[in-house]
């Protein structure tokens, strides 16, 4: 079984809401159960380092970083003295991801988008070659902009992927644009056929908008209480109109469980037997 999650303010309790101290017993329970744990995050290697450091969460044993587009593995132990296993870029992703992404081009978007004011691209080590992330100054005409995006790709003939998703924290939101081809959801599904598992046996647990198509692919789906209200409701509504309300829990906080963060994961865990 693999349990997959995003970090930031689903298994990181970096948001508002208070956190409950459940990081040592969610670890305790994954070794326990032999389940295979991955993380699925916009942050890149090095900002994973530093959550590592901040919340003393252990490695994963796939790093799926950058909104899907790096993937990191652990690598086979090399010798019986090699006590853990490292985790190392899969190259056979890179190649995957080559090969899905043929018509993108980075470089050529960058230079089209230029023309709309409220985009301010974010730091040089938030963006790769199958990533541009944008800082989306003002919102007031937000869904209008969102259209310009698709509309200027279209014209370069390039089939994004366009995520949008809120910081709370910095209070702003994020704009990431991708091939088509490539989410989240790509790298995790990647793992699962390398598994031969079936999507009922792969969980995933989430809060904001780069997570709502892994909370709606069919595996069974945790939403942590912090998620946003709107949120909640949209994968509500698509697990509905698949026939799929059954594969969601959304925590609500259960017990000593507040709900948040890393205690919604262990309350969707247990609703879902696998703990
Ligand atoms: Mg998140």
């Amino acid at each position: 079984m693999i349990i997959a999650t995003d970090l930031d303010r689903t298994l990181l309790p970096n948001g508002y809401e208070e956190y409950g101290h459940n990081l040592p017993l969610f670890f305790q329970l994954i070794r326990k159960n032999k389940l295979t744990l991955v993380y699925a995050t916009g942050r890149n290697w090095k900002l994973f380092q530093e959550a590592k450091k901040i919340f003393k969460i252990e490695d994963p044993d796939y790093f799926i970083g950058e909104v899907g587009t790096v993937l990191y593995e652990k690598s086979p132990k090399k010798s019986f003295f090699q006590l853990k296993n490292k985790l190392v870029i899969s190259q056979e992703w890179q190649k995957y991801l080559k090969n899905k992404a043929k018509n993108w081009n980075a470089e050529k978007l960058k230079k089209r988008f230029q023309i709309i004011k409220e985009l301010k691209l974010q730091e040089k080590d938030k963006q790769n070659t199958y990533k541009l992330s944008y800082y989306l100054s003002d919102t007031t005409n937000q869904s209008k902009i969102l259209t310009k995006i698709k509309t200027l790709a279209q014209e370069e003939t390039i089939k994004i992927n366009l995520i949008s998703s809120w910081d709370p924290l910095k209070k702003v939101r994020l704009i990431d644009i991708l091939p088509a081809t490539v989410t989240k959801t790509t790298a995790l599904e990647f793992i699962r056929r390398k598994k031969h598992l079936s999507k009922e046996e792969v969980v995933y647990c989430g809060d904001s908008g780069n997570d709502i198509a892994a909370l709606t692919i069919g595996y069974k789906s945790i939403l942590v209480k912090n998620a946003r209200e709107e949120i909640k409701k949209k994968v509500l509504k698509i697990n509905q109109d698949l026939g799929r309300s059954k594969n969601l829990y959304i925590a609500k906080g259960v017990g000593k469980w507040n709900g948040y963060y890393v205690a919604g994961i262990l309350e969707g865990l247990k609703h879902f037997k696998i703990i």
